[in-house]
């Protein structure tokens, strides 16, 4: 009997026995760093000259460990591999399918800070989002099981007398899985085990900043039951091998979240039939966002500046979902803004590995000058309140960062910068509070804060975002509470952690018999 779905919970460090227990997981995962991790093609181990090495970003001197690499002849095995497998594996029983997700899912849970603390080195997440992305993997896999449970008689149609109807969902075939590297536990785990536990085999190109915390996870499915050939593990250049596993003719359904650009290109290979193709590919694509908090003039102003400052900050501002954007009512505009500037100052930023370091480093090197490009620019189309400042010497540190007064339609306001900067604009009344909040081509979170009703319920219609929080931050959507997913081009709305998530992973079936 599966219980019912509950989402796991955080962990409280505050507790004394907690934070001694993320402290040894921390040093032992520390002795472990530096370890090899190989591909998984059909069941086997393959080791490859070519080498990705993965860095800690808040000490670039620390090797997290290195990754075989694969090209396109090890990316052809893999899908041979991967559509081989198929043939068994899509009529496997849904449920035992389910299970192996389960059985990861408490292994995880028992394994929780070690998972979270490569996370911590590899992505240079503070504790709580790293206990946060851990929490959300388990979340993943014990939903997604659930979820295929439901699904597995399919769902009732009608029957006139002398035929029976039925509806059912059966898989697609092989799936090409991109993850990005933010949410690198997650977002990878999700992505790869809803094709899974669907019944279709997979084929995974982590993300190659975030590569060992994916191979550990491959470990765990196959610790779980995973049969041979159903998961193939091919880390790689997103260019050489994502462009091979997209094209490639017995690619059935690709899943990929990630930047806009990337997700265009995905989406448009795609849509090309190559030889031997006899299908159309289908594509799930969750891509960026340039997130708003709006904030009324009606509004309690110590929640407009605790959503304004987690919003933007958290994890470095490195969501999709980040607050990258405050538009305030201009009668409470100056107030807000202090408040914000103060609360920002008081925000640690530092080694991720050491406690309460509330912001740890952006990524790599090119999310670090990508984001210091950008406050040039902050200086030209704004007002700089505070941050501004970075330093690269040993990792890559940025203070929080504020820009005020800014045309909504400056590049400041419309672009992803993807790291700690938030942009405020300010508003004449709620009508141009939303228009402006619109006015990105993305459409992936937004928060409202506002204690007028009529203006929340406008906004529930007006505001055109995937996900809509009233009276609190925009970002840490849970596992089957708060599906996730974006509109225009924040992608394909595929709502993950969310109950229409796996049917998007099958086709459905009529089958209709006459007596
Ligand atoms: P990215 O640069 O687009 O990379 C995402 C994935 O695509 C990586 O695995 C990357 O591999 C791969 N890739 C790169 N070029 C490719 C190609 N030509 N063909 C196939 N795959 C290719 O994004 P990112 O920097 O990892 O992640 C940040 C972005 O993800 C932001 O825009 C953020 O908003 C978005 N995001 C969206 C959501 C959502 O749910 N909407 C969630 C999280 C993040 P390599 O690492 O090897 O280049």
């Amino acid at each position: 009997m599966v219980q019912p779905y509950k989402h796991e919970p955080f962990t409280d460090f505050e507790q004394q026995e907690h934070k001694k227990a993320f402290e040894d997981a921390l040093k032992q995962v520390k002795e472990q760093l530096g370890q090899h991790h190989d591909l998984l093609i059909n069941g086997e181990r393959v080791r490859t000259d070519d080498t990705i090495t993965s860095t800690n970003p808040a000490n670039t001197k620390q090797v997290v460990g290195t990754i075989s690499k694969a090209n396109q002849d090890l990316a052809e095995k893999a899908v041979q591999s991967a559509s081989d497998a198929f043939e068994d594996w899509r009529k496997w029983d849904p449920r035992a399918r389910a299970e192996i997700l389960f059985r990861a899912a408490s292994k995880i849970r028992r394994r929780k800070h070690e998972f979270s603390s490569y996370l911590v080195y590899e992505v240079g997440k503070p504790w709580k989002e790293a206990d946060a992305d851990t929490a959300e993997a388990i979340d993943f896999l014990e939903y997604y099981g659930r979820q295929m449970i439901e699904l597995k008689e399919g769902k009732a149609v009608e029957s006139r007398p002398g035929e029976e109807n039925r509806y059912v969902y059966q898989p697609i075939g092989v799936t090409v899985v991109i993850p990005p590297w933010n949410l690198a536990l997650a977002i990878m785990a999700g992505t790869t085990v809803a094709p899974l536990v669907a019944g279709n085999t997979v084929v995974m190109k982590p993300a190659s900043n975030s590569a060992v915390i994916a191979a550990k996870f491959v470990e765990v499915l196959e610790e779980s039951g995973l049969p041979k050939g159903v998961l193939n593990f091919v880390p790689g250049s997103g260019g050489e091998v994502g462009d091979y596993l997209v094209d490639h003719p017995k690619t059935a359904l690709i899943s990929f979240t990630g930047s806009r650009d990337v997700g265009l290109r995905i989406m448009e290979r795609a849509s090309v039939r190559q030889a031997g193709q006899n299908h159309l590919k289908q594509v799930i694509a969750e891509m960026g966002g340039k997130d708003t908090v709006v904030v009324d003039k009606e509004a309690d102003i110590d929640t407009a500046v605790d959503a304004i400052v987690v919003s933007a900050f958290g994890f470095s501002g490195q969501k999709c979902s980040s607050g990258s954007r405050a538009v305030v009512h201009e009668d409470v505009y100056d107030e807000v803004l202090e408040k914000v500037k103060a609360a920002t100052e008081k925000l640690t930023v530092g080694n991720a590995s050491e406690e309460n370091v509330y912001m740890g480093p952006v990524v790599d090197q090119g999310a670090y000058d990508k984001i210091m490009s950008y406050m040039e620019v902050g200086r030209e189309e704004g007002r700089l309140v505070t941050g501004g400042k970075g330093d690269d010497s040993k990792g890559y540190f940025i203070n929080p960062t504020i820009f005020a007064d800014l045309d909504p339609n400056s590049r400041m306001q419309q672009e992803e910068i993807f790291g700690p900067v938030v942009c405020f604009t300010k508003a004449k009344d709620f009508d141009e509070a939303i228009e402006i909040a619109n006015n990105t081509e993305y459409g992936l979170t937004g928060a409202v804060i506002s204690d007028n009703r009529a203006h929340l319920e406008k906004a529930k219609y007006d505001f055109h975002v995937g996900n809509l929080y009233f009276n609190r931050n925009c970002t840490g959507a849970i596992v089957g509470y708060q599906p996730f997913g974006g509109f225009k081009m924040s992608g394909t709305d595929s709502k993950a952690g969310g109950p229409d998530y796996i049917a998007l992973h099958m086709q459905a079936k009529t089958i209709s018999e006459k007596f």
